[in-house]
């Protein structure tokens, strides 16, 4: 075994072979941890802040109907369909070669997301809106073949290859399995793959961003995965799309509930590459949640639109312009 470039020179006496140097012990004190972990509640935390957002909002039902699909994934998680479908040497291949064990792309071929839909559609309460009771039916009448074509087309960001209305419940279903087989993976020792922006657990895109406030976290920037809900460090101030820290700008909506500058979520918008990343800042406000507020700041999007920005980051539980 060779030593890293600049580490000490190993020596004779093994006992002393695990003894760091001073820079290093700084080094390790100082690393930001990598991952920060969806809680239990994850889903059940997302309903409550959408019922909280939806108070007086324009888009109240909308928020609304998305917090009870909330409850639903909740219910899931709680009582899995099934368990991790990924083996055990399957994990171990995958994170030694730098791949993330719960690649999207590959499981959502392979079928074992199934049940989670199925349950999902057993478990929903029966809605009063109309539009609500007829993307249900579609999708209780759906073949598996014709769900697997849609939920591809979905995590591939195809969004016009599957009807609008489906998207909240074929996504929910998805993000519910993802985040049971994160939970229960038993080395969540993940690495960073491909892009900034990429989920080290599944591979999938970033939502949103988090500057969290509390213990090991303060002031760290993670990413809120779009699928999985793996949150992963990347630092602040910086394009995840195109890495530049040039120029960045921050914008937020103007809101009665906040001073100026202190509002829960800012968009990180790039002038490099016209792409903006939203993040929710829990030091403004603790109950922050990455999907819940990205849906209620819709308004926001328009307006970045209107600017000549664009947005990669997707939300599993609307279609661009289907809301
Ligand atoms: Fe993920
Ligand atoms: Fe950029």
């Amino acid at each position: 075994m060779t030593n890293q470039p600049g580490a000490p020179a190993k020596k004779k006496d093994d006992s002393l072979s695990t003894i760091l140097e001073p820079g290093q012990i700084e080094a390790a004190a100082t690393a930001p941890p990598f991952l920060h972990l969806p809680s239990a509640n994850l889903f059940e935390h997302r309903a409550a802040r959408l019922e909280h957002l939806a108070e007086g909002h324009a888009f109240a039902d909308y928020l609304r109907l998305i917090a009870d699909l909330c409850r639903t994934q909740q219910q899931l998680l709680e009582n899995p369909p099934t368990d991790l479908p990924v083996a055990a040497e399957r994990q171990r291949l995958c994170l030694s070669h730098g791949l993330p064990p719960l690649a999207a792309d590959s499981l959502v071929r392979e079928g074992a997301w199934q049940p989670w839909l199925q349950a999902l559609l057993e478990h929903l309460p029966p809605s009063g809106n109309s539009a609500v009771s007829e993307a249900v039916r579609q999708l209780r009448d759906s073949s598996e073949q014709q769900r697997t074509v849609w939920a591809i087309a979905l995590l591939g960001g195809h969004y016009d290859a599957l009807p609008a209305a489906l998207v909240p419940f074929i996504g929910a279903a998805l993000q519910a399995a993802w985040s049971s087989w994160l939970l229960a993976l038993p080395n969540q020792e993940l690495k960073a793959v491909g892009s900034l922006g990429q989920c080290p657990c599944c591979g999938s895109p970033a939502m949103a961003g988090l500057v969290r406030n509390r213990g090991r976290h303060n002031g760290l920037r993670y990413l809120a995965c779009s699928l999985c809900a793996c949150e992963w460090h990347v630092v602040r101030v910086k394009c995840v799309y195109c890495e530049s820290s040039k120029d960045l700008r921050y914008t937020s909506l103007a809101d009665d509930r906040h001073r100026a500058g202190k509002a829960a979520l800012h968009a990180e918008c790039c002038p490099g590459c016209q792409v903006y990343l939203k993040q929710c800042y829990l030091e403004n406000d603790a109950a922050a949640e990455p999907l819940a507020d990205d849906l209620a700041s819709l308004a926001l999007d328009l307006r970045l639109g209107e600017e000549g920005f664009q947005r990669l980051a997707p939300n599993l539980m609307l279609a661009p312009g289907g809301g």
